[in-house]
C-alpha cells in the first residue's frame, strides 16, 4: 500500500484539488482531484469517490449538498485531509473539499466568525493582529477549523479549556436530511448543533464556526522537565493541572537509546510583561528543576513549534509514510497501569521518529457529546494518550501496527476508557468486544 499522492508541500492540504478544475459548486471528475481525495494523512485507506466539488462560498456550498441529494449522492465534507483512516473519503460519493471556504468574517473582542475551510495558522494569524488567539490550539495548526471541529481538537491548553468542540459559540451547518443551511448554537439547533461537533462530518457540513476569543500572551516560557517513570510524569501533570500554574501541559514519552523510555513533562507560562517565575513553577514537582530546559520564545513561534520538526520528517520522507496513529482517552486511576502495560508491549521502532503524547484534559461545562470520553474526575479531568505511529508503506507493516491498535482499543475499554475517533482501527475492535 503505497501513497496515492505526489508529495505535497508538508503543510499542504492532502487534497489538492487542481486550481480551475470546479465550476461554482459543480463536480469535478478530474482524475487528479479523485486521486487526491481517496487519500490522507493516514495512506492507509482508500475510498474512490465519483467526484469531488470545491465550494468557494457558502452558497456554493448548500448547492454541492442539494444537487447530491437531489441525485441521493452521499456527500463528505473534508477539511485539510489530515485524518489518518479515512473519514474524509468515500466510496462512490461526493467529497466536498471546503478548503476553499476559508474567509475569517468578523473579529470581536470575545470572538470571532470563520469559514470552515480555515487553517488555524490563518485563524491565529488574524487574531493575533488584534491581540487574540482562541484558548485552545491544536500542536499542528495546518488543519481547518471544520476538520478539527468535527474530530475534537485536543491541544496544551486542553486541561485547562477543553477540546475545542466544548467551547464553539454558533455554527452554521448544512443539514445532513434536507440540505437547508442552519444557525446552531447550544441553544437554537442545539440537536443539530451536537451532532456535528465531534461529528466526523456525519452531522452535515459546518460552514462557518463562531469560536471564543481572549487576549493573547506575548510571550511563552516552556519548560522540559525530565520525570523519573510514568507515574512520576503522571503525579507530576496533576499537581500542576490542578493549581493550574501552567497555561499549557502536555508530556511526551520517546525512546531512549538502550534503556526503554523517556518521559517528558511539557509546560508552558503565558506572559506579556513580568516574566515568570521558574522556582515557583517547578516547585513541588518530583523531578530535579536543574534537569529542567526552560527556552523563551513569542507566542506565534510557540503555536507553530511544530513546523521544524515538520519539515525534518518531511525531508527524511517519514511525513509522507503511512501512519497508523492511535489516541485513547482514559479516566485518571486507570492511566498508569494502561500506559505502563502499553510501553511494555512496544518497541520505538513500532512506533517510529514522533513522540508519543500522554497529558490531561478537561472536559468543559457543556461538553459535546459525540467527543466520548470517560468518567472523569470530580474537577473534569482524564487523560488522552497518543501512539503517534509511522510505519512502512509494506502490507504486513501496516496490518501488524492496525492489529497492534485494536488490541489498544480493547484495552482501553477495559480498563474504563474510550477511542478518540481520529484513530486508525479497524472497526470490529471496537463493535466486537
Ligand atoms: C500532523 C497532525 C497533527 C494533529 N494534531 C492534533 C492535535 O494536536 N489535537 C487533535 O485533537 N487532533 C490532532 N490531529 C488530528 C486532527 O485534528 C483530525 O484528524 C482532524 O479531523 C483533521 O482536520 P482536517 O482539516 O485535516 O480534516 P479532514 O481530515 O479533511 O477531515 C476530518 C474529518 O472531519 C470531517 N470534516 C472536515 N471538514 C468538515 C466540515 N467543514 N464540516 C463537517 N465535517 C468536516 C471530515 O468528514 C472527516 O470526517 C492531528 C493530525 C495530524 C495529521
Amino acid at each position: 500500500m503505497t501513497a496515492l499522492n505526489p508529495r505535497p508541500e508538508p503543510d499542504a492540504p492532502i487534497s489538492r484539488i487542481p486550481a480551475g478544475a470546479h465550476e461554482e459548486g459543480a463536480l469535478s471528475c478530474d482524475p487528479e482531484a479523485i486521486t487526491s481525495a481517496a487519500d490522507d494523512f493516514g495512506h492507509l485507506v482508500h475510498r474512490v469517490p465519483l467526484g469531488v466539488a470545491r465550494p468557494g462560498d457558502q452558497s456554493q456550498a448548500a448547492v454541492v449538498a442539494r444537487q447530491a441529494l437531489a441525485q441521493g449522492l452521499p456527500v463528505i465534507p473534508r477539511g485539510a485531509g489530515h485524518s489518518v483512516f479515512g473519514h474524509g473519503q468515500i466510496e462512490s460519493g461526493v467529497v466536498c473539499d471546503l478548503t476553499a471556504l476559508n474567509q475569517i468574517r468578523d473579529i470581536q473582542p470575545d470572538r470571532m466568525i470563520v469559514e470552515a475551510g480555515a487553517r488555524w495558522s490563518a485563524v491565529l494569524a488574524a487574531s493575533s493582529a488584534h491581540g487574540l488567539a482562541p484558548p485552545v490550539l491544536t500542536d499542528y495548526l495546518e488543519l481547518t477549523v471544520g476538520g478539527t471541529l468535527s474530530a475534537g481538537g485536543i491541544g496544551g491548553a486542553s486541561h485547562q479549556h477543553g477540546p475545542q468542540v466544548d467551547a464553539v459559540l454558533e455554527l452554521h451547518i448544512l443539514d445532513p436530511r434536507t440540505a437547508e443551511l442552519l444557525v446552531c448554537s447550544p441553544d437554537r439547533n442545539a440537536g443539530q448543533f451536537f451532532a456535528a461537533l465531534a461529528g466526523h462530518g456525519g452531522g452535515g457540513i459546518i460552514t462557518q464556526a463562531t469560536i471564543p476569543l481572549s487576549r493573547a500572551p506575548q510571550r511563552v516560557r516552556a519548560y522540559s522537565v525530565p520525570c523519573a517513570d510514568v507515574r512520576g510524569l503522571i503525579a507530576n501533570q496533576l499537581l500542576v493541572a490542578r493549581d493550574g500554574r501552567f497555561d499549557y501541559l502536555e508530556g511526551q514519552i520517546i525512546s531512549s537509546e538502550g534503556s526503554g523510555w523517556n518521559y517528558l513533562l511539557e509546560a508552558g507560562a503565558f506572559y506579556s510583561t513580568a516574566e515568570p517565575d521558574d522556582a515557583a513553577l517547578l516547585s513541588g514537582l518530583a523531578c530535579d528543576p536543574a534537569a529542567a530546559e526552560i527556552k523563551d520564545t513569542d507566542y506565534a513561534t510557540f503555536c507553530h513549534r511544530m513546523v521544524p520538526g515538520v519539515r525534518a520528517l518531511a525531508a527524511t520522507g517519514d511525513w509522507y509514510r503511512p501512519h497508523p496513529w492511535v489516541s485513547v482517552f482514559l479516566p485518571i486511576p486507570s492511566v498508569e497501569r494502561y500506559v505502563a502495560a502499553t510501553l511494555a508491549s512496544l518497541t520505538p521502532e513500532q512506533v517510529g521518529p514522533l513522540p508519543m503524547l500522554l497529558y490531561p484534559i478537561r472536559r468543559g461545562r457543556v461538553p459535546a457529546p459525540a467527543l466520548c470520553t470517560p468518567q472523569a474526575a470530580d474537577d473534569g479531568l482524564l487523560y488522552s494518550f497518543s501512539i503517534l505511529r509511522t510505519v512502512p508503506a509494506d502490507s504486513e507493516s501496516i496490518s501488524t501496527a492496525l492489529g497492534h491498535n485494536r488490541e489498544l482499543a480493547r484495552n482501553a475499554l477495559r480498563c474504563g476508557g474510550t477511542v478518540y475517533a481520529i484513530s486508525a482501527i479497524p472497526a470490529p475492535a471496537v463493535s466486537t468486544l
